[in-house]
């Protein structure tokens, strides 16, 4: 299994997701890590529920 990677960084998805931290701002543009960070922030940060 390939692992990915930030291109910036070069801290790997797997870290990211172990350790909850990203190395850089472009750590964001994984997708994998996109999705972690939306179900970690879910409504939090963008309150889509709310109404
Ligand atoms: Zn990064």
């Amino acid at each position: 299994m390939e692992e990915k990677c930030c291109s910036k960084c070069g801290t790997s998805v797997k870290e990211i997701l172990e350790t909850g931290f990203v190395g850089c701002e472009k750590c964001y543009d994984l997708p994998e890590i996109k999705n972690a960070v939306d179900k970690m922030f879910d409504g939090k940060r963008h309150p889509k529920n709310e109404k």
